[in-house]
């Protein structure tokens, strides 16, 4: 079928990938044999992982399988905040006041690590430009004023916006009204991932690429022996985070994460004037949707268009097709806005949506799960999970029991079709209810 002029010589690579420093090979080089502290995966959380574990003067060697930030951590939408898909009252209800408050405030803290890292040694156009999260529907706008409230209570401002006044934040009348978030930032993902690799680099952490970690397999004095595809190497500990791309390395992760794919368009730079009428303060935009959208103008002024087009196996063409169109029904403005970039990629969801940090049985420890949000908690996570092998405290996250997916699968999720279609049906009643507002 031949495509729209909006999507001719569309490149079907990340954006941020395409505009990110260059990050210097490291394929060959001889892996040790031995180390205190081995990681696995090489994205925001195993960079930051690997950073701190060597400032600890831990010697320590990080396995990435691709190349480093191959993985999400250079694909996503580069929004950067804290908090869960859980609000605070829910973290609250969940785990008691104290308990889920705490926890909260983690993601807080995760959020100002980053903040300090973009303000310190990585530059990654990092600015606080807030967020607001749009109801799809009337009834979705009827919580807001409460999570304002309950945001507020932990130090995070939030106010809530009428559906009359939303053209002060965002060109479009498709909404019933948002919640404003002003600690929250968009960022080049790409860039925060080159500052982190940079980082590891100068700390002294040896970084491989092209090395797939096989299995883990504990020894009787608590070592591990970790089997590479280049050989094995004896490490005191091991730290994972590979996230959406968990597999059989950690077979009981693999049990306890739905890996669904997320994907993003990127058009070319818009004229000034239609960029400041689509996003008059520059707000990171996402909806209340079970499949979302998010989007944000990236900072060479292009629109940046997320979601999760499907749950059924999909080609990036295909979803960028269902984007542009999502794109321009939010925002006709950007009718014939030609599309230059569409990538996607893998997001970790977990059972009771929640990210989690841990130790298994088997005495690895982790931080995987973001659910879509772990720009800011995941490098703070891994600095933290770092710090635990080094002797520290753990964060209060890692408190929380992580359940298991319950239906039996090892690796393919046969059943999220399934359950798309039923997040799907529920969206399309509360488009239905946004019909009849919209008329009504
Ligand atoms: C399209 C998209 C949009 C998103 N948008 C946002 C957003 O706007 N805001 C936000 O907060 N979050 C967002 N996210 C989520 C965010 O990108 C992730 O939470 C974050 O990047 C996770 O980092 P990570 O290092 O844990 O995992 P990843 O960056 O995915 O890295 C995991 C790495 O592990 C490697 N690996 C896996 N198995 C092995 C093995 N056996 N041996 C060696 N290496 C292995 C993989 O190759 C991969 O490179 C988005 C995600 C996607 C996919």
């Amino acid at each position: 079928m031949a495509r729209s002029k909006e999507l001719a010589s569309v490149e079907q690579r990340s954006y941020w990938q395409a505009t990110m420093p260059e990050i210097p090979h490291r394929r060959g080089g001889d892996l040790p044999d031995t180390a205190d502290v081995v990681v696995i995966g090489g994205g925001l959380t195993g960079l930051s992982a690997a950073r701190r574990s060597a400032e600890l003067g831990a010697s320590t060697v990080l396995l990435e399988a691709e190349s480093l930030g191959w993985g999400a951590s250079t694909r996503n939408g580069g929004m950067c905040h804290p908090g869960f898909k859980h609000g605070v009252s829910d973290l609250v209800k969940m785990h008691g006041e104290a308990k889920g408050t705490r926890i909260y405030r983690e993601s807080i803290e995760a959020y100002e690590h980053v903040r300090e890292l973009c303000s310190g040694s990585i530059d990654a156009d990092f600015v606080q430009s807030g967020h607001i999260s749009l109801a799809a529907a009337p009834s979705h706008a009827e919580g807001m004023a409460a999570s304002a409230m309950a945001l507020g209570r932990v130090d995070m401002p939030a106010h809530v916006v009428a559906r009359e006044d939303l053209r002060e934040e965002i060109g479009t009348d498709a909404y019933f009204g948002g919640l404003v978030v002003e600690r929250s930032a968009g960022l080049h993902p790409g860039k925060l991932t080159a500052g982190l690799v940079r980082l590891a680099d100068e700390a002294g952490a040896g970084l491989f690429e092209g090395v797939r970690a096989n299995q883990v397999r504990p020894q009787a004095d608590g070592r591990k022996v970790v089997e590479t595809s280049r050989g094995a190497i004896l490490a005191r500990e091991v730290i994972v985070g590979t996230n959406g791309y968990t597999g059989g390395v950690t077979p009981s992760l693999r049990r306890r994460i739905m890996s669904i794919g997320s994907f993003i368009i990127v058009t070319d730079p818009l004229d000034p004037a239609v960029a400041a009428e689509v996003s008059p303060r520059g707000r990171m935009f996402f909806d209340t949707k079970n499949f979302l959208y998010y989007w944000r103008l990236t900072p060479d002024g292009r629109m940046l268009f997320g979601g999760r087009a499907s749950m059924w196996p999909s080609s990036i063409m295909h979803t960028a097709e269902i984007l542009q169109r999502a794109m321009v029904q939010v925002h006709p403005q950007l009718a014939g806005v030609h599309v230059a970039y569409a990538w996607g990629g893998r997001v970790a969801f977990t059972y009771d949506r929640m990210v989690h940090a841990g130790r298994g049985r088997d005495g690895v420890t982790y931080a995987v799960g973001c659910c879509g949000s772990g720009v800011a908690i995941m490098p703070w996570l891994g600095m933290r999970m770092a710090e635990w092998v080094g002797g520290a405290t753990p964060p209060t996250m890692t408190a929380i029991s992580f359940p298991l997916v319950p239906a039996p699968y090892e690796g393919r999720a046969w059943f999220l079709p399934l359950a798309g279609e039923y997040w799907k049906a529920k969206d399309r009643r509360a488009m239905a209810e946004a019909e009849r507002g919209r008329t009504g």
